[in-house]
């Protein structure tokens, strides 16, 4: 719908929308319409979104097949709760299990955090049913974001956005996070990143393994601030899963569909996980849908039949047939467009180009992964004190003025959000990444 840029769009936005976050930026933005990597706003300002939204828009804004493709869904079935099932959603499932190499059985839902939250449940009741029913804890990561309900909540490792709706769901716990840019002096970055492993097994020690049910994170931390594993961490992460009867829970909501480079995350590191979840770059965004995909003798567990050994977990919308239709067509347009390599190739070149910028005062590190990428601001390069937020969002605010919109992540306890994170969509043009630096 094409409104006019009048003001009362911005006040009425003021008076009756409750925005997620506080913005970067105090005045609004009424985003109206997107092409490629470009968003315009009701004022006739185009910005480069090199967040592609929630780091989410894979394929870029505007193609003509993902809205067409709802479309004819929509007239041949708007819905039908997945309790039976439909084509979209069996074409789908088939198509996910070949992305993640096989095995896998996959449940849809509407978002990442009910992704998780259903990871968690089918965790906890899978050990049930396999005779471990004191295993209920879900270990993750300090640093690590899994979602906005309580459970993915729980999970989550940032406390000030979980400061003021505690107490959460009970049985999580945390563990630190290897930092390849910020680690101990008397470590370096590969035998901190060992430490952490080892410490991550000692706490399922500690808390008794027969109470542990599953240990969830991403490939690559995102939200936390681009946080790179050492290319042995997930082995040995799930090695100690193996070794202590956990499941291994993969988020791959911002790392998959191409977004490191490879389909998904995890595949840059050589592990199997039990269970992967995934969202926003399913459908690059056009439409709600997620998936937990469970591996196939987890699943074998659910299909007893005494009563409540099925997964008791309805969910009106999840699995929507035009989401699915979204997704199916999304994926096709990842794999004609060779998207994943495209994400490493233009990832590679464009970190290549923005690691020019260490010759800054106040550029500590800049990392990545594919068309994934992280800026870390400091206000020394000798005590890598992170830059105060007041210049981080200067630079933000400076960006945008110049037609790009980045985003702005990090340990909001500890390091103050000093890490600018890039994440385009992967059809990103090379004149566009040239703008970009
Ligand atoms: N997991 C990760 C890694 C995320 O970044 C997010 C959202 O940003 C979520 C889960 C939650 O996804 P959603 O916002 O779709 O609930």
């Amino acid at each position: 719908m094409k409104t006019e840029p009048t003001e009362s769009t911005v006040a009425k936005d003021e008076l009756y929308v409750w925005h997620a976050m506080k913005r970067y930026q105090p005045e609004t933005m009424v985003v109206q319409s997107g092409k490629g990597a470009w968003i315009a706003d009701t004022e006739g300002n185009r910005y480069l979104d090199a967040m592609a939204g929630l780091w989410s828009v894979n394929v870029g804004y505007g193609r003509e097949e993902l809205a067409q493709a709802a479309y004819e869904q929509l007239k041949t079935l708007p819905y039908y709760p997945l309790t039976q099932s439909h084509e979209p959603a069996i074409l789908l499932a088939e198509k996910l299990n070949e992305w993640l190499g096989g095995d896998y059985v996959i449940f849809f839902s509407n978002s990442g955090s009910e992704a998780n939250e259903v990871a968690f449940k089918i965790s906890r009741q899978y050990h049930h049913q396999t005779g471990n029913a004191s295993r209920y804890k879900i270990i993750s990561r300090y640093r690590g974001y899994h979602g906005n309900s309580m459970g993915a909540l729980a999970a989550t490792g940032q406390a000030l956005r979980k400061h003021k709706y505690e107490p959460l769901a009970p049985g999580f716990l945390h563990v630190k996070a290897p930092d390849s840019y910020r680690y101990p002096a008397y470590h370096t970055a590969q035998s901190y990143s060992d430490a952490c492993a080892d410490d991550l097994e000692a706490v399922m020690e500690w808390e008794l393994p027969e109470t542990i049910a599953a240990v969830i994170m991403e490939p690559i931390i995102t939200g936390g601030g681009v946080l790179l594993p050492q290319e042995n961490y997930l082995q040995k992460v799930q090695a100690s899963c193996q070794k202590h009867g956990a499941l291994l829970i993969i988020d791959e909501v911002i790392n998959g569909f191409g977004r490191t480079g490879e389909r998904f995350g995890f595949m840059h590191y050589g592990v199997k996980p039990d269970i992967i979840t995934m969202a926003k770059g399913i459908t690059s965004s056009y439409l709600p849908l997620s998936a937990t995909a469970v591996r196939r003798d987890v699943y074998e567990a659910f299909k007893g039949q005494e009563d409540y050994d099925h997964f008791r977990h309805v969910n009106t919308f999840g699995g929507n047939p035009a989401a699915c239709a979204v997704a199916l067509k999304n994926l096709e347009i990842l794999e004609n467009e060779q998207l994943c390599d495209r994400s490493k190739t233009v990832g590679a070149s464009l970190l290549h180009e923005l690691q020019g910028l260490l010759e800054h005062a106040n550029v500590g590190d800049v990392r990545g992964k594919g068309l994934l990428i992280g800026i870390e601001l400091v206000a020394s390069k000798e005590t890598k004190e992170p830059l105060a937020v007041e210049r981080v969002n200067q630079v933000i605010a400076q960006c945008k003025q110049r037609g790009v919109l980045i985003g702005k992540n990090g340990d909001t306890v500890l390091h103050h959000n000093n890490i600018l994170t890039l994440a385009p969509p992967l059809t990103l043009q090379e004149e566009d990444a040239l703008y970009l630096v």
